[in-house]
Order: C-alpha cells, then sequence, then structure tokens
C-alpha cells in the first residue's frame, strides 16, 4: 500500500456508516436505454412518465406505492393464503395486526387506500360539509368532493415554502380550524382529514403535541378526526427524532400514541405497510364501522377480505410488524436523506428538510423563466427521464387539477417534481447515480422549454394527461 492508501483506509476505519439492513436474496436485472430510444419513448408517453413503459425505465422512482420489497417472511406467508370466502386465517391475522399497532378497535380490509377513502368518505361526510385537513391529497379530495364535501387546507402557512425549514411542517394550524369552525359551524364540518407525512408538501411530519392539541380542540367542538395512516411510521419516526421526550421511544410506541388521538384511520398498505397491493380502514365507534362493513359489500368485497386475496392479506399482516422495526425505518427514511444531500450539496433547489419517502426537487426554483402554464414540473420530470432512464413523478399545477367552480388551473404554490423512493428495492449507488442525472438536467436548466397541455382528463388529469414540448 501506498502511503496515501494507507491513509485513506485510515480515514474508512475511524468513519461509522449505516448499512441496509437486509441482504439481497432474488435479483431483478434493470438495463437502460439509449438517449434516442429514450426520446422516442417519452414522446409516445406523451411527455407524462405515468404513461411510460417501465421496461423503458433504468431506476424507478415514480412512487414509493406497491414498489416495496416483500422481506422472505412475506413471501413464506403467502404460501399460507387461506383462499376461503369468508373468515379466512388471514383475515384474523390482519386484523389483529392492525389492532396491536395501529390500535383501533374495528377494521375493514380495502383493495388499496382509495377504496377506503371512498367508503369512509361515502359515511362520515353529509353533502354540503366541510372537510378540512393538512393540504390536499389527490384522491383523498376527490373522494370529499364526490361525497359532496368540500377540502378545506388548514395546514400551516410554512408548508407551502419549500425553503422553511420548520421541523414539522405537515402540522394543523389551529387557528385556522378555528375560523372555519366560525364560519361554518362546527355541525358543518364533516372531520378532520389529518395526514401523516404530508405527501403533497413534501413528506413533512405532524408533531405529537399538534395532535393532542388537535384532539382537544376537536373535543370542545364534537368533530372527528381521521388519520390518513399511509405514512404514518415515517411519521413517528421523525417525532422520534425530532420532538422533545421521544428519542428513546421506539417507532411502534409513538405510532400507537399518535394514533391514539384519531377516531380511525385508512391505509394505502401499499406504502409504509410492505406489501405490492392493499389497504384498510379502521374505527373505533362500532355505529360506524357498522355502516362501513355494509358498504364495504357494495365497492370491495365481503368483510372479511374487502377486494384482497388471502395471500396478500397474510403478507400484510407481516408487512405491518415489520414496517415499525426501528432500522428498518431508520434506513428508509436514511436513503431520502442521503440522496437529499448529495442534492443539497450542490446547491440543487429542493423542498427542505428533506422529507420521509422523497425528494421533491423545486421546478420554480429549476426553470424561473417557464410559467406555471407551461407546467414546470412537468417539463422537469421529462427531462429527467430524457437524461438518464430516472422515472419521477409531477406534483405541481397538473396534480393539482382545476378548481371545480371557476375551471381554472389551480396553480399550486409547489411546483414539484417527485422522485419517489421504494422502500427496500434499490441501494445506495443507486441514489449516487440519480444525484448526478438530477445535477445534469439543472445544469442545462437555462435551455429548456416548457409544455403545452394536448390531453386533459376529467378526473386526476395527471395521471393520463399528454403534452406536446413548445418549441
Ligand atoms: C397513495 C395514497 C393514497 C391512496 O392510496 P392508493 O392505495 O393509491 O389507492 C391516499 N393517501 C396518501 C397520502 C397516499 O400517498
Amino acid at each position: 500500500m501506498t502511503s496515501s492508501t494507507l491513509k485513506t483506509f485510515g480515514q474508512q476505519l475511524s468513519r461509522r456508516s449505516w448499512a441496509e439492513p437486509w441482504k439481497i436474496k432474488a435479483v431483478e436485472p434493470i438495463h437502460m436505454i439509449d438517449r434516442d430510444e429514450r426520446a422516442r419513448a417519452l414522446e409516445e408517453a406523451g411527455y407524462n412518465t405515468f404513461l411510460l413503459r417501465s421496461a423503458d425505465v433504468y431506476i424507478d422512482l415514480l412512487t414509493d406505492s406497491g414498489t416495496s420489497a416483500m422481506s422472505d417472511r412475506q413471501w413464506a406467508g403467502m404460501m399460507m393464503g387461506d383462499e376461503a370466502y369468508a373468515g379466512s386465517n388471514n383475515f384474523y391475522h390482519l386484523e389483529k395486526a392492525v389492532q396491536d399497532y395501529y390500535g383501533y378497535k374495528h377494521m375493514v380490509p380495502t383493495h388499496q387506500g382509495r377504496g377506503a377513502e371512498h367508503l369512509l368518505s361515502q359515511t362520515a361526510i353529509k353533502p354540503g360539509q366541510s372537510v378540512p385537513g393538512n393540504m390536499y391529497f389527490t384522491t383523498t379530495r376527490l373522494h370529499h368532493e364526490l361525497a359532496g364535501g368540500t377540502f378545506i387546507d388548514v395546514i400551516i402557512d410554512e408548508a407551502h415554502d419549500p425553503n422553511n425549514e420548520h421541523p414539522f411542517k405537515g402540522n394543523v394550524d389551529l387557528e385556522k380550524m378555528e375560523a372555519l369552525v366560525t364560519e361554518v359551524g362546527a355541525e358543518n364540518v364533516a372531520y378532520v382529514s389529518l395526514a401523516g407525512t404530508v405527501n403533497m408538501a413534501g413528506g413533512q411530519p405532524v408533531s405529537m403535541a399538534n395532535v393532542r392539541e388537535l384532539r382537544e380542540f376537536c373535543d370542545r367542538h364534537g368533530i372527528r378526526i381521521f388519520l390518513d395512516a399511509t405514512r404514518m411510521v415515517e411519521n413517528a419516526y421523525f417525532i422520534q427524532q425530532r420532538e422533545d421526550g421521544y428519542a428513546d421511544k421506539s417507532i411502534a410506541e409513538i405510532l400507537k400514541k399518535f394514533c391514539g388521538y384519531t377516531d380511525g384511520a385508512w391505509m394505502s398498505a401499499k406504502k409504509d405497510n410492505l406489501v405490492n397491493i392493499g389497504g384498510w380502514l379502521a374505527v373505533n365507534n362500532f355505529d360506524l364501522f357498522d355502516a362501513l362493513r355494509n358498504l364495504v359489500v357494495v365497492f370491495e368485497g365481503l368483510h372479511t377480505y374487502g377486494g384482497m386475496a388471502g395471500r396478500d392479506m397474510e403478507a400484510l399482516a407481516i408487512g405491518i410488524e415489520e414496517a415499525v422495526e426501528d432500522d428498518h425505518v431508520h434506513s428508509r427514511v436514511g436513503q431520502v436523506l442521503y440522496l437529499g444531500e448529495l442534492l443539497l450539496d450542490w446547491e440543487i433547489p429542493i423542498v427542505k428538510p428533506v422529507g420521509g419517502h422523497a425528494i421533491f426537487l423545486d421546478a420554480k426554483g429549476f426553470y424561473p423563466h417557464i410559467p406555471q402554464d407551461q407546467f414546470p414540473a412537468q417539463v422537469l420530470t421529462a427531462q429527467l427521464y430524457l437524461d438518464s432512464g430516472v422515472r419521477g413523478m409531477e406534483r405541481g399545477n397538473v396534480s393539482a387539477g382545476r378548481d371545480p367552480n371557476t375551471g381554472d388551473h389551480r396553480y399550486p404554490a409547489l411546483e414539484l417534481t417527485r422522485l419517489a423512493i421504494p422502500r427496500r428495492v434499490y441501494t445506495q449507488a443507486h441514489m449516487d447515480v440519480v444525484a448526478e442525472a438530477v445535477k445534469t438536467v439543472y445544469d442545462a436548466r437555462q435551455q429548456t422549454k416548457g409544455l403545452e397541455m394536448v390531453y386533459e382528463p376529467k378526473d386526476l388529469r395527471f395521471f393520463q394527461a399528454r403534452f406536446t414540448p413548445i418549441s
């Protein structure tokens, strides 16, 4: 060894890195198609990454939904599927896992998160009521609206500023709640639609202190709180890391305590719960459960499978347990932070602080010269794919949709491209490749031009909209 390699070696010895708490048992090969092929694929997809074929994608950060790698225990559980139409063993395992880890009394399974949102919205919202929440989520708000409700954003103002480093940007602003109740009356508030690590704000958490205060406020006014628990485990991690008094509590303890301040929760199990498909809805009130149990039969399936196969319920029951293991959550969020810190070192504009499940690139910061009705975040998402085969998702003006009253684009303050990290799928080396791709696109930002929308679906337009470059 030369003296310089010896020196490097010595430095490495004094370092203490973390590593993913798993080793790989089966691999799925991936490869990158060349730039001309990517350009053709992008054009065929109407510059919408939702319309690309996955075979044309190299590193897929479209979503962390249903893209997790299951553990060997979960795969073993799949073999234990009890495919009885009614009363499957796996249903009882799932019910117990939800009760043990989230603490709610009654549970109905659903095929995925939006199935649960549909049932809850139809059961708990009366036409004309307001549904306050800590920033909208696409499918959640649509189900509020389909049930005749109006979503009211009551998140703290800091959440709309990508550079504000508030540690709990997902918090509810109680003054906004107070103003709403004064304006419409508590009887016209269906419930608070509270989300853990707020996706559209950049994966930003809610503090325990905030949910406690919200509970007190709602108790005074007789208003229920339902939790979008989709990424509540990651929220619990941020409480452990950032809030006084929780450093020595486990993720599992924090999760259950937080849920204890709410009346029920719905879940897209495709996220935190480490399965490829599934969801659930859980509540404490028996009468509400009874109504949900009746409705699930109409839209999802019998109340003991709700659209899932027995084997899927088994994998989910095991996934719930694995999801709250501290070393898993630490490395899951750690991967996201690692990518975020690389980008911050290069002064690339991203939402700060770095969130739990994804990096959100600030497209307004990349392309101040592209007006918001030429969809800067859609542009950035397309450029990143073109450069490197990395697939992200638009979370800006296209996702926000049109205001149902005025028919105009909603022009959200946050115009973002999301790079969501699937759980237990990619390594740190993949994160390096992604960071370098983002830097290349950032360096070419001044030459980049906007997009025009040439096909626009009525609901959730971001999934299927098509675009063409403005020359
Ligand atoms: C994904 C998601 C949903 C909807 O769940 P699906 O399983 O995709 O139907 C709801 N809320 C949040 C916060 C989500 O991320």
